[in-house]
């Protein structure tokens, strides 16, 4: 049977509080989702428990609801689904697909592609490893765009060696976002353009793994807003929060009309309605 029901999703990950850029996001995937009959998913990427805080993910859930914008919000804590991540993870392994790493962070970024590792054959089982996938990824790799139909990109360089599981056992956030994706049947995927390289990157672990369905996903990466040094923003950040607008006493109307002139659109914006529309007439529908 052919599962006719779309679905996209938002998925941040709870590691500092909601800023302009991350609520541009959730507009945006609103609009599509309601211009493609899509259903509108949840999914907070929490697994990563060292960043965790219960108060990013209140923050969350607080800003989707001041913005108006419902989710289905199901499962939408990947904890309840660490044994898919673990099968995942054991496939892998017994198809030898997978080679321990013992680099650092610092180590993994000067070496982009495959490390000394490769050679050493060291047993997924040391601690302290992480699992990275064998080098098999091909010269170039194909996406469904969700506007401009199937594209083909050469395969990123840093993707080649993708990291499956971390150092402390947990499964890596491209492995439980590909996992995730296609247990809830995702059909359309929302992102920002800095995650164009993971989106390939998630597409070959797809393919590695035999995951048909994740190749017909549609994607739509959009541009990022910057702050006042023309840097993408950050969580960080504190200014651009919208819970530091609100507590400064910011109306909804304002934050929507804030979010609309950062993106270069009209600043008289009063409803979540016009800023969709805005949204989709500037970044494309
Ligand atoms: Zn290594």
């Amino acid at each position: 049977m052919i599962d006719l029901v779309k679905r996209t999703r938002i998925a941040p990950t709870p590691s500092g509080f909601i800023h302009l850029g991350n609520l541009a996001s959730f507009v945006y995937t609103h609009a599509l989702a309601r211009v493609s009959n899509s259903t509108l998913m949840l999914r907070i990427d929490d697994l990563d428990q060292e960043r965790f805080r219960a108060s990013y993910v209140n923050d969350i859930l607080d800003t989707l609801q001041f913005a108006g914008i419902h989710c289905h919000q199901e499962e939408f804590t990947q904890r309840e689904r660490k044994s898919l991540y673990a099968s995942a993870l054991a496939q892998l392994r017994n198809e030898n697909k997978v080679y321990a790493c013992k680099c650092s962070r610092t180590e993994r970024t000067a070496n982009l592609s495959h490390c000394a590792c490769l050679q050493d054959h060291r047993s997924l089982d040391e601690p302290g490893v992480q699992w990275k996938l064998l080098p098999a990824a091909p010269p170039t790799i194909e996406m469904h765009d969700w506007t401009r139909g199937v594209l083909v990109y050469p395969f990123p360089e840093e993707m080649s060696a993708l990291q499956v599981r971390k150092k402390n056992g947990d499964p890596s956030y491209h492995l439980a976002s590909v996992v995730d994706d296609i247990h809830f049947g995702v059909t359309l995927i929302v992102r920002g353009e800095d995650l164009l390289a993971s989106t390939l990157g998630q597409l070959h672990l797809a393919a590695v793994m035999g995951w048909e369905h994740f190749r017909s996903i549609q994607f739509v990466h959009h541009p990022l807003l910057l702050d006042t040094n023309q840097q993408k923003m950050s969580k960080s950040s504190g200014s651009a929060s919208i819970q530091y607008m609100r507590a400064h006493g910011m109306s909804k109307e304002h934050v929507f009309a804030e979010l609309s002139r950062h993106v270069g659109g009209s600043p008289s914006i009063a409803t979540l309605e016009e800023l969709e529309e805005e949204l989709l007439r500037i970044w494309g529908s």
